[in-house]
């Protein structure tokens, strides 16, 4: 037993459904691949339908293979420009280049934005990533359900 849990998602739970269009996930996992073999880390923007609006992709300030930590400037400047558009902040994505796609101890220890999806891309097989989207609050994480369209 670990020092959390992964439940799955239980219909009904949620109002809203995680709905991005393809060319955003592109966004997302070409910046991941990109920033191969360090971890990569992004904002997700959206409207209050869960509907995806942009993609952020932010700077790993630790340059780590194992972690990462959004650049500060560049998170800031991506928050003010959300509310600036009146779009929400959806979920944070970043990269595990060596897997595994669920959430490290880490990850869960540190999620200060509750509010906020944790999208997790495995690398582990470069051809084919696997994106996963979890809630992580108070150290209990559920799998959310990612519609592309
Ligand atoms: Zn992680």
């Amino acid at each position: 037993m670990g020092l959390f849990t992964i439940l799955r998602s239980v219909p009904g739970t949620f109002t809203t459904m995680f709905v991005i269009e393809r060319p955003f996930l592109n966004q997302i996992l070409n910046h991941l691949q990109d920033c191969y073999p360090e971890e990569g880390c992004g904002l997700v923007a959206g409207d209050e339908m869960g509907r995806v609006t942009a993609v952020y992709p932010i700077e790993n300030s630790l340059r780590s293979p194992t972690a990462f930590q959004m650049n500060p400037q560049q998170q800031l400047q991506t928050m003010l420009a959300l509310e600036a558009n009146g779009w929400q902040l959806l979920a944070i994505y970043h990269s595990h280049p060596h897997g595994p796609e669920t959430p490290s101890v880490t990850d869960v220890q540190q999620a200060y934005y509750p509010d906020a999806l944790s999208m997790i891309v495995s690398l582990a097989n470069q051809v084919t990533p696997t994106v996963r989207l979890f809630q992580i609050a108070k150290s209990i994480v559920i799998e959310k359900k990612i519609k592309v369209v």
